[in-house]
């Protein structure tokens, strides 16, 4: 096994006209799974490609291991990759098709071809596919045939470009279950390429985070999503969103104040709260743009019902999901949303106040870097303590 390093490494096409990836340095750890996450077009693949050997990088270094790969043939890598489309032989069955390579690319006898293959089919569950076609396969099946091809050759790394992005939601929930169980049991060093933020906060030991072909942050996936560095990934990470308004600081009765610039539903005084008059992270005059996630936005009928301060909104839309309710409601010229409890289903229009503790709050500068991340504890916990529901019900 082995740890890969990028090490300052850019690609350009097109005589330089399109950057693909800027300036790139990772050190994925010996045995680690890295997910590079990121919207479409911001370099993933391109830099999953330079790893393997399909592309050479314009500048910069990469390391497999302690070789420098760079100008190596693919094979020559000693990697294996999964991709979106399986490319399973239609003639082979199961068997042959995660023996061929093996037979193609190692002097092993027969028999140690088939007592491998026999090993990864046992380790993927697909015992009793080894004399289908791939055409009698359903794509959870060939996705795991495609995987099995990957690990018999027992590679230094596994390389997976959107691997589950033809399954439906299910199946793909149940793969990113099964290829997280099965590289910790191999061990093998793996970076795994997705624009799907859930798939990479649920698979990744860590995350990197790319915009634009730039690296945005990387950390391990509640680190980035509690302490993201700057408003992009903040945006990116979370489902839904985050929150956000652009304010300005203002400094009022001898007080700090953010209030929204984009229309006048929103004032936040950080000064009222627990920590009132402690040293603030902006000064008068700052723009910035305030964040509150999802889930940490509290709902009320009442405002009676508020002990903190809160704001009056008017109910756009609720969505129920079974478990829980989103809730959208307008600050200012944007639309907000709250995952509140499922009774809760006010009627679209209706008059709702809303709040969030202090420490709930994201502030970014001008730039988009992050000044201020929440700081609540245990999430749920503080939300409960701040807006004192004895009963332990968020949001209702
Ligand atoms: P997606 O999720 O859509 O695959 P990505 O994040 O993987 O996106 P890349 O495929 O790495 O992004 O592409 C990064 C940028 O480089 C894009 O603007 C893309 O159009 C450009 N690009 C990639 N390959 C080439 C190429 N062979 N020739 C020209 N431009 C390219």
């Amino acid at each position: 096994m082995a740890q890969i390093a990028l090490n300052h490494v850019s690609k350009t096409f097109n005589n330089g006209s399109i950057v693909a990836v800027n300036d790139l340095s990772l050190e994925i750890e010996d045995e680690e799974f890295l997910v590079l996450v990121g919207p479409s077009g911001c370099g993933k693949s391109t830099t999953l490609r330079m790893i393997a050997g399909l592309e050479d990088p314009t500048d910069g270094d990469i390391s497999i291991g302690t070789t420098r790969v760079n100008g190596l043939e693919p094979r020559e890598r000693d990697i294996a990759m999964v991709f979106q489309n399986y490319a399973l032989y239609p003639h082979m069955n199961v068997r042959e098709n995660i023996g061929f390579g093996l037979r193609l690319s190692t002097d092993l006898s027969d028999a140690d071809i088939e007592e491998r293959v026999e090993d990864v089919a046992d380790l993927l569950e697909i015992g009793e596919l080894l004399e289908k076609k791939p055409k009698s396969l359903s794509g959870g099946q060939q996705q795991r045939v495609a995987l099995g091809r990957a690990i018999v050759r027992d590679p230094e790394a596994f390389l997976f470009d959107e691997p589950l992005s033809n399954l439906d939601a299910k199946l793909r929930k149940q793969m990113r279950t099964e290829i997280s169980r099965i590289q910790e049991q191999l061990g093998v060093t793996s970076i795994y390429v997705t624009h799907d933020q859930e798939e990479a906060m649920t698979m990744g030991d860590r995350i990197a985070v790319m915009n634009d072909g730039a690296l945005q942050q990387i950390g391990e996936p509640n680190d980035v999503y509690n302490h993201p560095t700057n408003l992009f990934v903040a945006g990116f990470i979370g489902s839904p969103s985050m929150n956000t308004v652009e304010a300005e600081v203002v400094r009022r009765d001898g007080r700090t104040l953010l209030e929204s610039v984009t229309g006048d539903a929103f004032t936040y005084d950080l000064d009222a709260t627990a920590d009132a008059n402690a040293d603030h992270p902006v000064e008068a005059g700052d723009r910035v743009t305030v964040g509150v996630r999802p889930e940490d936005v509290v709902l009320r009928a009442e405002a009676a019902a508020f002990e903190g301060q809160h704001h009056t909104t008017t109910v756009d839309v609720v969505e129920p999901l079974g478990s829980d309710n989103l809730l959208y409601f307008n600050v200012g010229s944007r639309t907000w949303t709250a995952r509140v409890s499922p009774g809760f289903e006010p009627e679209s229009g209706t008059s709702v106040h809303f709040g969030f503790p202090r420490e709930a709050l994201y502030i970014f500068d001008e730039e988009g870097t992050t000044v201020e991340s929440r700081n609540l504890a245990d999430p749920a916990e503080a939300r409960q303590v701040t807006h004192g529901d004895g009963d332990g019900v968020v949001n209702t």
